[in-house]
């Protein structure tokens, strides 16, 4: 299996080369030549499978050339330790569950992923590799604990200053050892602006191995296709057609659900709820692309105005629009309506969804006013304890802090400071 660039100017590499490179040099994502069909056996027995057993199944020959069978394996088993509930919200509803992992974000089993492969093909080679991540939210903290202690890679992650939250900041700041944070003044997109920056400079790529852990690397982007498995594992018995709700940011993680239907997975449609960010509803509605700075909202890890992986969704559908329609929709939503969602989902379900969960409810629920038959499973992207204060000033609850976030609550928070796309590379290079 090879990864070409979506820019179709750059030479096709292995799993192992797109991994290190993260983006082809013609600046393209790189995307897997093929998406073989696992057999409908597969699909038929999978409520006997364990998820260990799915995951490997359905990722095998995408990195199989470069993962012998037991690593992979033993990956696996280092990745996902964690269960993936469906929470049933009402007869046509459930929600899964995807913030038991040690950072309380679904980036986790990505970031993991990721970080055991880098680590792996780091072992035995001189060069150090340098991991430069910009975070709007999550990605930090799930990146920062996916890859601490791993050796050979230097993690180095930048997050808007007074931009994220209190408990997010912890979770990116306090790790220490090979995870270091840069604080910019200046939003998400500037921190973005920065690394892309980094990747094009030839004197700092001349100096350091360099690779992204966003959505755009595949081993951060692929493996969240074992999420719609074990939901369809758990949801296959009520015998409906299958609608998933994703509330998207960059993309990957509903890109990733659109694999694993490419993979023969049975699913009706997709629905990729957003919040005022709304440039890819806007693209599905006029047929133009039209890119834009981030607004902050309250579900702010999904604040991205260009959305890195929509490419790839429309590279699956060959780049037809009325092709993408028949199965893809998007939807956007306010903050006003997110609250009074989650104030919803709370009265009639006395479910506590976080603000990321509730814009992924609000898609579903537009969805089903017109397709009532469905099933359909929105994600649960973050644990509400995340967005601590809006979920408590929204449904004037008090949440317990679980183990994993007390653990951080009480460190000692450590970033530099930085302003110019100078400063970080005199960072990098010092
Ligand atoms: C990153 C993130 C999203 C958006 O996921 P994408 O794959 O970027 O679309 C949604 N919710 C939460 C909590 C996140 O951290």
């Amino acid at each position: 299996m090879n990864y070409y660039s979506l820019n179709n100017s750059a030479p096709k590499v292995s799993f192992k080369e797109a991994v290190i490179n993260g983006i082809a040099p013609d600046r393209g994502l790189y995307f897997p030549s093929e998406i073989i069909t696992l057999p409908s056996s597969f699909f038929e027995e999978i409520t006997t499978l364990s998820n260990h057993e799915i995951a490997f199944r359905a990722i095998h020959q995408f990195v199989k050339a470069d993962l012998p069978e037991p690593v992979l394996k033993e990956i696996l088993v280092q990745v996902l330790d964690f269960e993936f509930p469906v929470v049933p919200i009402d007869v046509n509803t459930g929600t899964l569950e995807l913030f038991h992992g040690p950072t309380m974000a679904f980036k986790d089993v990505g970031a993991r992923f990721m970080a055991q492969c880098l680590g792996y093909f780091s072992k035995n080679t001189s060069t150090e590799v340098t991991v430069l991540v910009a975070t709007s939210g999550d990605t930090g903290g799930a990146v920062a604990n996916g890859f601490l202690g791993v050796e050979g890679v230097q993690v180095v992650i930048l997050y808007p200053e007074g931009m994220v939250s209190d408990i997010q900041e912890r979770q990116l700041t306090t790790l220490g050892q090979n995870i270091s944070a840069l604080k910019v003044a200046g939003t998400f997109d500037d921190c973005q602006k920065m690394v892309k920056t980094a990747f094009v400079d030839a004197e700092l790529l001349a100096a350091k191995k360099l690779t992204s852990a966003n959505s755009i690397n595949v081993a951060r982007w692929l493996p969240q296709l074992f999420y719609f498995l074990f939901a369809f594992k758990q949801a296959k018995q009520k015998g409906k057609e299958m609608v998933f709700a994703v509330p998207s940011g960059n993309f990957g993680n509903i890109c990733a659900g659109m694999v694993a239907q490419k993979l023969g997975m049975p699913v009706k449609h997709f629905i990729a709820a957003t919040n005022v960010n709304d440039t890819v509803p806007q693209f599905m509605e006029t047929g133009k692309y039209s890119p834009k700075p981030s607004t902050a909202t309250i579900s702010n890890a999904m604040d991205v105005g260009d959305p890195s992986n929509f490419i790839r969704i429309q590279h699956l559908y060959q780049n037809n629009l009325s092709l993408l329609q028949q199965m893809f929709s998007s939807y956007s939503f306010s903050d006003a309506e997110t609250k009074t969602a989650m104030k919803e989902i709370y009265k009639d379900a006395n479910y506590i969804a976080d603000p990321h969960g509730a814009v992924g409810y609000l898609g579903l629920k537009k969805y089903q006013s017109t397709h009532p038959e469905s099933y359909g499973i929105f994600l649960e992207t973050a644990h509400p304890v995340k967005f601590l204060n809006i979920v408590e000033d929204t449904l004037g609850v008090s949440l317990e802090i679980p183990p994993q976030i007390q653990k951080v609550m009480d460190k000692e928070k450590y970033a530099t400071s930085i302003t110019t796309y100078q400063d970080l590379k005199a960072y990098l290079l010092k």
